[in-house]
């Protein structure tokens, strides 16, 4: 059988869904993997992003953070694909129970996906670290040089920076989703960002499903392992 009808036919059959998504989800939306080799890795500036992404350096450089953040991780005219678009019709159908993603684009809730669990946060809320006072993606990316609140204060973006630890409620449903879940898909992603891949141990459902151009250290533990594109998958499928 065709692995895009095999898929179909776990899909058909599952009650209890569960997405787990990598950046290779948004890739096909035109936002850049920066952990791939064609990624933000070989571009323009003095310091590799993880390090600009970090949070000693939103802390050190607070001025040269923004001005990268501004510049690289700007997704407010960014459209959701295929990909996306396929999960919002399967919560629709009460199929998908949950997306949890890594991505800080907020793609799935532009497709309109309600139950989206956010490891690592997002670029569309944002918080004055002084008075606690929130602030759209608008604000943040319009503005010159740091973005300050009414009260003075920096205001930082809700994304999860390097050396800081993942959201306790997020980690706590996420694995909940999946350790309820008979199917689980996972897509757009090497499986190699800790803690996230660690999550998959907590499956005990009937059926692993991974998605990924390149292998993954976990393709021996799925129950169907496909290596292609996710639009070209997911567009096949109804
Ligand atoms: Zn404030």
């Amino acid at each position: 059988m065709e692995s895009y009808k095999e898929l179909q036919k776990l899909i058909d059959e599952a009650e209890n869904i569960v997405f787990f998504g990598g950046a290779g989800v948004s890739t096909e939306s035109g936002i850049k993997d920066f952990r791939s080799v064609d990624g933000l890795y070989n571009e323009k500036y003095d310091y590799p992003p993880e390090v600009m992404l970090s949070r000693s350096f939103f802390d050190d450089h607070t001025d040269e953070f923004f001005k990268f953040y501004k510049d690289k991780l700007n997704c407010k005219d960014v459209l959701p694909n295929v990909t996306h678009n396929y999960l919002k019709k399967l919560e629709d159908e009460g199929k998908l129970k949950a997306v949890i993603t890594q991505n800080i684009d907020g793609l799935h809730e532009k497709a309109g996906t309600k139950n989206v669990l956010l490891l690592h946060g997002t670029t569309f809320v944002n918080h004055c670290m002084d008075c606690g006072k929130e602030y759209d993606a608008d604000y943040v990316f319009s503005s010159d040089g740091i973005p300050r609140c009414e009260c003075g204060g920096i205001i930082k973006p809700d994304v999860v920076l390097y050396e800081e630890p993942l959201d306790d409620r997020t980690v706590r449903e996420s694995i909940e989703a999946i350790s309820n879940a008979d199917l689980l898909i996972v897509g757009g992603t090497s499986l190699v960002v800790y803690p996230a891949a660690s999550f998959i141990n907590y499956f005990r459902g009937k059926n692993l499903v991974i998605i990924n151009r390149d292998s993954t250290s976990y393709d021996g533990n799925a129950d169907l392992v496909i290596h292609e594109k996710l639009g070209d998958v997911f567009s096949k499928l109804k």
